[in-house]
């Protein structure tokens, strides 16, 4: 007699049984996928600075260029690889530790107003090759949040670099707070060309953009919404995002106040 602890199953519950393992099955061969095509997207970001690099510094090596403005051109796109590359293995190395967990996290209180003047400050550059002006509209009453500030400030940085990056000269982009309730709540909106409908469900997923050559041309890593997307959470916020094809973005931050209240305690 077969000697079991095993309890017996009634044929609708091996039957749910054999659902559940194939479900589990399926959701196994789904990351499979996922992860192949997650390398597959990484070597390919890679090789394709590599391979521009490696091209050029041959060509000039051997001599084979005659002008001094060519030959600066060449060493200007091997210097604009290398700095893409180093960007490319950065935003990798921060996914990374972010998705197991090993991000250490400071939180402070600090001023939101603080956080967005300086994030402003730190790409102001940028806005400026481009005639773009930033407007910080400051708050009335300056909210305070608990959260880790330079972290924060990545997520800011990125989202007005991206709005700087995917506008034309000459435009604005607008940043507010609002506080609702026990929510605060950030807003950046830009008057770009804006993302079309089919592609915003896609659009923080790593690697994936709208139109690959204009990120490429502007020095995008295509994991910068990616790395947004798992910071906010990570610092227990919200984002959300409305736009349409032409018509510009805005994108909304939100966090709770009582953050503090649960920092408290
Ligand atoms: P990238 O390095 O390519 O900018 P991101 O992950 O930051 O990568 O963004 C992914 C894609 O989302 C971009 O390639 C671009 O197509 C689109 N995108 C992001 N921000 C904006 C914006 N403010 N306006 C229009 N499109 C945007």
């Amino acid at each position: 007699k077969l000697q079991t602890d095993l309890p017996i199953l009634t044929k609708d519950e091996v039957g749910s049984l054999a659902g559940a393992i194939t479900d589990l099955g399926k959701e196994l061969e789904q990351y499979r996928t996922s992860r192949s095509e997650f390398f597959a997207n990484i070597s390919h970001e890679l090789r394709t600075p590599i391979s521009y690099i490696k091209g050029y510094s041959e060509v000039l090596r051997k001599g084979m260029v005659q002008s001094e403005m060519e030959r600066n051109q060449y060493l200007m796109i091997i210097e604009d690889e290398s700095t893409r590359l180093a960007a490319l293995i950065n935003d990798l190395f921060e996914l990374a530790k972010m998705e197991e967990g090993k991000l250490d996290l400071h939180p402070e209180w600090i001023e939101m107003d603080d956080i967005l003047t300086s994030a402003i400050k730190k790409v102001s550059l940028k806005a400026t090759e481009k005639k773009i002006a930033i407007l910080l509209q400051p708050s009335h009453d300056h909210p305070m949040i608990y959260v880790d500030a330079i972290r924060l400030e990545q997520i800011m940085i990125n989202l007005i670099e991206n709005a700087i990056r995917y506008s034309e000269p000459e435009t604005n982009v607008d940043v507010y707070i609002q506080v609702h309730r026990n929510r605060l709540k950030v807003f950046i909106k830009d008057q770009g060309m804006g993302i079309p409908k089919e592609d915003i469900p896609f659009i923080f997923e790593r690697f994936y953009r709208v139109e690959k050559s204009r990120s490429r041309a502007s020095g995008g890593t295509g994991l910068g919404l990616a790395i947004v997307k798992n910071l906010v959470e990570l610092l227990g916020g919200e984002i959300e995002l409305n736009s349409a094809s032409g018509e510009g973005t805005l994108f909304t931050l939100s966090f709770s106040i009582d953050q503090k209240v649960r920092a408290d305690k």
